[in-house]
């Protein structure tokens, strides 16, 4: 048994040095544009969206590039900056974790030479080349008014329900946009009667399990009493409606954003109101052309600028569009999702 054990042992060290070897190789491969992604779980988009769209538009457009993703991990996310950096990079696409640590990875960058794009997330405080994303505000303010809509619809609207919000991780900037978005509708309806103010929370990392942690202490404290949600994005939404079920409460309006094959299920299905389109192919190929401007030593176009603390920042911003149940096959004919990707009926 014990040669047994040691053998199995020995093959396993075996096995991860090698893993280690392959990763190490293909991590130091050079290329002329990295792409820092942030992490898998806080939206399927990453990985599932993202990715495919910047590696088909890298392709087009002829440059090598490396995509990686920190997991979560923002020091792990310095630590691919740094490899990148180490081995040439001329551009690096970077999607923040956190300020902090953003700025600290577009210094490395300036002493290395490259330029810095900041991607769908802006880092406040930093100093990128260029910063591309969504409407920010907009997403909240179809948010907040996809939840208004929910409660014309359900009657409830008159009859001072609760609203509870779930934002985002706070260390990401997208949340105070999206939240101000939705706020901008809520808070006047608060203010007037119509609405009551319900628990309102951040979810760090826009961890979908702590969400359900928290949106369930939420109905716990209110005893049960949400009558709806503006959810920040389909993960933290779909939490929501975990809750409701194994609580065996009854669909209630709730916002989302993403496009998710389960978003776009839970509106199909009626426990979702609405999501938040962001047509991810036209931020990858807005990014992939800025890097290769950036690259040459040319301008990327742009569309206007931003506010970063005290400077203005060159950017290039897409509007986001509303799906509900009534136009979410839209998301099929733009072959943004496959029919077969979400699956009708519970
Ligand atoms: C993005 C959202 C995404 C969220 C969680 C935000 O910065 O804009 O699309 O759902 O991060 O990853």
């Amino acid at each position: 048994k014990l040669i047994i054990a040691l053998t199995i042992g020995v093959l396993a060290v075996t096995t991860s040095v090698t893993a280690a070897l392959a990763t190490s190789t293909k991590t130091s491969a050079s290329a002329d544009i990295c792409v820092l992604l942030p992490d898998p779980k806080s939206s399927v988009r990453w990985e599932t969206q993202d990715r495919p769209a910047l590696v088909a538009a890298f392709k087009k457009a002829g440059v090598s590039y490396v995509i990686s993703n920190a997991d979560g991990d923002a020091q792990k996310q310095r630590s691919q900056a740094d490899q990148c950096l180490a081995n040439g990079a001329k551009v690096v696409i970077l999607v923040s974790l956190d300020a902090g640590s953003s700025i600290a990875i577009e210094k490395a960058a300036a002493s290395a030479g490259a330029k810095v794009i900041e991607y769908d997330r802006q880092v406040i405080g930093g100093n990128a080349a260029i910063y591309i994303s969504f409407d920010g505000r907009a997403v909240g303010v179809l948010q907040g008014k996809g939840v208004v809509a929910g409660l014309k619809a359900n009657g409830m609207y008159g009859k001072k329900p609760v609203v509870a919000e779930l934002n985002g991780g706070q260390t990401d900037n997208n949340s105070y946009l999206f939240k101000g978005g939705y706020d901008s509708i809520l808070k006047p309806l608060y203010k007037n009667g119509t609405f009551v103010k319900g628990p309102d929370q951040f979810v760090p990392g826009w961890d979908n399990q702590k969400a359900g942690t928290i949106f369930e202490q939420m109905l716990v404290k209110t005893n049960n009493k949400i009558d709806a949600v503006a959810a920040a994005n389909d993960g933290l939404a779909n939490a929501v409606v975990v809750a409701l079920k194994a609580r065996k409460l009854k669909p209630i309006p709730l916002s989302g954003q993403d496009a998710t094959p389960q978003g776009v299920q839970n509106i199909i299905s009626g426990w979702q109101t609405m999501t938040v389109w962001k047509d991810t192919r036209k931020l990858a190929t807005a990014s992939a052309n800025a890097a290769v401007a950036l690259a040459k030593g040319q301008k990327p176009k742009t569309t206007g600028t931003v506010k970063n603390g005290s400077k203005t920042l060159p950017a290039y911003i897409i509007p986001p569009q509303a799906i509900t149940k009534a136009n979410y096959k839209i998301l099929f004919t733009a072959k943004y999702l496959k029919r077969g990707d979400v699956c009708v009926g519970e």
